[in-house]
């Protein structure tokens, strides 16, 4: 049976259109199919939200030919500071210090604007051959098959295809259509997000105070004045603070950000997003895989849930290209066993490691406070000890796969 395509992507946010470039480029025939209109993410302004890319997203970025023209758009981060803190007392005299110039790979990651992530994206999707995007298009059903996957769009078209990949986010409708559970629980607590222009230079160093209400995190912005916050906060207090006008939210938010970087001033839309971990029980099942935020949508404490869907990118494209070249069935649970045996336990362990970090340091026993204070001195005072988080942080540990070494496939 001729199918539409090889592979039928549902969700084309950000790793549903990474997979289709590296499966395209590998020989298959991709369509994606998202709910969103490409235009208007396309057009969004400056609205300040962006990601830390590790440094083996980046490798990854590189080898499906995106980075050259993201490359004057982000923001090397040089240096991470890590300290405990409290509203109005300042960073703990004890906090960890990471410098770049530690590790021979170069900066452990950049910083990069959702839109002009996604209108790359975009734009590679559609200049690519092998590529269909239909956005505006929701998927409602699917039907696996001894032959392939039919999938049934919500105008009613039918398409057909070999594997559906549910790149469909944390409320994954492809996860659940295939029986798919999933485990998690929420953190009772919400993101501020928004970004601020500030008098002094970040001089490309991250921040992150960890408040017993939630972390706060202030990311580099290129050019050196402006930092994308992500605050965490109680649900009800986030829930407060949303609500005040401009002025009254800076106030709330100056005490925590602290005096380093001189006056500050909001500079961007200013968001919620509730915090929750949701993993999938299984990451495949017949004519299915899940990637990115429908296979596990983690905590944003670290930063590390685009660049764990990226891992997923990499090795879900490695095994599936190969199996193609070796004449095998791309919807065959054996093919994709060897992803989910590759993948779920590393993202696994990470969810859970973000949540452990989230749990002992979004708390105020004086207790937990001294073990984490002296933990953060151990670590600062340990070189080896402080490269070995630092390679983690660029995302160079682990069995990464070759895209991720930035190797073709
Ligand atoms: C506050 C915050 C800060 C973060 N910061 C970072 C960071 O610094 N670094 C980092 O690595 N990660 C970060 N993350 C995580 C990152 O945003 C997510 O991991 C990433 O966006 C997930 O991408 P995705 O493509 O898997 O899913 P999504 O971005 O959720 O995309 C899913 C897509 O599927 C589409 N869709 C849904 N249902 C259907 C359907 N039935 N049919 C068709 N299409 C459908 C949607 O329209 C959407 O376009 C952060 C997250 C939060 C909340």
């Amino acid at each position: 049976m001729e199918h539409d395509a090889d592979i039928l992507i549902a969700g084309g946010g950000l790793n549903g259109p990474a997979l289709a470039l590296a499966l395209a480029q590998g020989g298959l025939r991709v369509i994606v199919v998202d709910a969103r209109p490409a235009p208007a993410r396309a057009e969004a302004g400056f609205d300040g939200r962006a990601y830390a890319l590790a440094l083996a997203s980046k490798r990854l970025l590189t080898m499906i030919g995106l980075w050259d023209s993201l490359a004057d758009k982000v923001q090397p981060m040089r240096q991470i500071k890590a300290s405990d803190g409290h509203a109005g007392q300042g960073a703990s005299p004890l906090f960890l210090h990471f410098d770049s110039a530690e590790i021979e790979e170069g900066p452990m990651g950049f910083m990069l604007e959702d839109r002009h992530l996604y209108r790359a994206f975009l734009q590679a999707m559609q200049t690519t051959p092998g590529i269909t995007l239909i956005s505006g298009e929701t998927v409602v059903a699917q039907q696996p098959a001894p032959t392939g996957v039919s999938v049934t769009l919500a105008s009613g078209r039918v398409l057909t295809a070999g594997l559906l990949v549910g790149c469909d986010g944390r409320g994954s409708g492809v996860a659940a259509r295939a029986g798919i559970r999933r485990q998690g629980w929420g953190y009772d607590q919400t993101a501020l997000v928004t970004a601020v222009w500030h008098e002094k230079d970040h001089e490309g160093t991250a921040q992150q105070f960890f408040m017993p209400s939630g972390p706060l995190a202030i990311l580099p912005l290129p050019g050196g004045h402006h930092s994308s916050i992500v605050w965490s906060e109680s649900t009800a207090a986030a829930t407060a603070i949303q609500a005040l006008d401009d002025a009254a939210y800076l106030a709330a938010l100056r005490p925590r950000f602290g005096d380093f970087l001189g006056q500050i001033k909001l500079a961007g839309i200013r968001f919620t997003y509730p915090l929750s971990l949701s993993l999938a029980e299984r990451f495949v099942a017949p004519r299915v895989a899940l990637v990115g935020d429908a296979a596990h949508g983690v905590h944003p404490i670290a930063g590390q849930g685009l660049n764990l869907g990226l891992r997923d990118v990499g090795a879900l494209a490695e095994v599936l290209i190969e199996a193609m070249r070796r004449g095998e069935d791309l919807g065959a649970i054996d093919v994709l066993e060897r992803y989910q045996r590759w993948r779920r336990f590393d993202a696994t362990a990470l969810a859970l490691g973000m949540d452990t970090v989230n749990r002992l340091f979004s708390n105020d026993n004086p207790l937990l406070r001294l073990g984490r204070d002296l933990g953060m001195g151990l670590v600062s005072s340990l070189p080896g000890l402080r490269r070995g988080f630092m390679r983690q942080a660029a995302g160079l540990s682990g069995d990464l796969p070759k895209l991720l070494r930035g190797q073709p496939i």
